[in-house]
């Protein structure tokens, strides 16, 4: 794999940590790389980061086709720079990819461009306890053409942005809305591919669900507005009874890097997890007679994100007091401790860059 590089001539000062939210600043290089069926993926190259010149023609301004990654890379304590799971996130992309009719990026591709990339823009990664590098991998439709049909022209696109950390007051548990109106996901949709549609179509219950005090809104199934699925843009757990329950992945739930090594972890200390259906009945009893002992949602970004309060039809339940559960705690120090190198991974996720 070549990759051309052209360095920035006006390299941008570095942030202050405390300065870094979520997003909003960009570093000074980004991959590019191009796609034609006719000539496959070519001219693999890093340039200095800046606006993009494309068709107003082009499909993933009309039809919606771009698809999307999130990784982060981690500063350790010796100084180095690691990368936790990325193969995983290749294969999703991939995933993602052939549900929208989008070409396929060669996985061991995939991991060097962000090697390099992140290699190149190295001293962009902060290193403040819960800073971090976050990775934006992302595919759109290139045709200029206004008939819907599958991409025959494709850009993939890697920005990275150095971001603050999610807890600066400590693990915060969150009220969540159960929603009940619109729905994210149906199976045979597109709920198990990370595209940007998903996205559009949550905004309206999540903006409703802020404007009531929420932070974020708990997605039933799209058929019988029964099964829990996910909240807002993470999966989620919970633990009932001594054991933790996620919803299976059905095929509208998007299969989560975090709740695959959340299940992971669990099972290796010897944890009771259920991967399963869990209806909003069954939550509700557990919630009522207090079995429903901790629950939390779980993504890259947040890592894990404890959740002290639920409602459902305005009916209020507090989970666990309102505070952060015993066993929400130890799986975030637990997955934080590995990805920031601060205990050993025995599981062989993570990648030195
Ligand atoms: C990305 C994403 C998640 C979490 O996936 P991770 O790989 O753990 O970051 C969960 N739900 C949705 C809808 C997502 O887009």
């Amino acid at each position: 794999m070549e990759i051309k590089i052209t360095r920035t001539d006006a390299p941008k000062a570095l942030p202050e940590s405390s300065t870094l939210g979520f997003g909003k600043i960009f570093t000074d290089h980004m991959f590019v790389a191009d796609y034609s069926k006719s000539e496959g993926w070519h001219d693999y190259r890093i340039i200095p980061y800046g606006n993009m010149s494309v068709s107003p023609a082009c499909t993933a301004f009309h039809y919606g086709t771009e698809i999307f990654e999130g990784l982060k890379a981690y500063r350790t304590a010796d100084g180095s720079v690691q990368l936790f799971r990325p193969l995983e996130n290749a294969r999703r992309m991939n995933r993602s990819a052939d549900r929208l009719c989008m070409p396929q990026f060669p996985e061991e591709d995939f991991v060097e461009a962000i090697t390099t990339l992140v290699k190149l823009d190295e001293a962009w990664v902060p290193s403040d306890p819960g800073t971090s590098l976050y990775i934006r991998p992302f595919m759109i439709g290139n045709d200029e053409t206004l008939g819907v049909h599958a991409v025959d022209h494709a850009t993939f696109v890697i920005i990275l942005s150095p971001v603050g950390s999610y807890y600066k007051e400590g693990l915060n548990p969150v009220s969540i809305m159960i929603e009940d109106q619109d729905v994210r996901a149906v199976r045979g949709g597109t709920g198990e591919a990370k595209c940007g549609g998903n996205y559009a179509a949550s905004n309206r219950a999540g903006d409703r669900a802020e404007k009531k005090g929420y932070s974020q809104v708990l997605w039933l199934d799209g058929v019988e507005r029964k099964y829990i699925e996910e909240v807002g843009a993470m999966n989620v757990m919970f633990k009932i009874n001594g054991t933790v329950v996620t919803p299976k992945l059905t095929g509208s739930i998007l299969p989560g890097i975090t709740r695959k090594s959340i299940i992971e972890i669990l099972k290796k200390e010897g944890y009771p997890v259920e991967e399963r259906l869990l209806s909003v009945e069954e939550l509700a009893g557990a919630m009522a007679d207090g079995s429903l002992e901790e629950a939390w949602g779980c993504g890259t970004a947040a890592v894990v994100s404890p959740i002290g309060e639920l409602v459902y039809k305005d009916q209020v339940y507090t989970v666990n007091e309102g505070k952060i559960g015993e066993l929400t705690q130890h799986l975030y120090d637990t997955l934080t401790a590995i990805q920031w190198g601060k205990s050993e991974d025995t599981f062989g996720w993570t990648l030195k860059i």
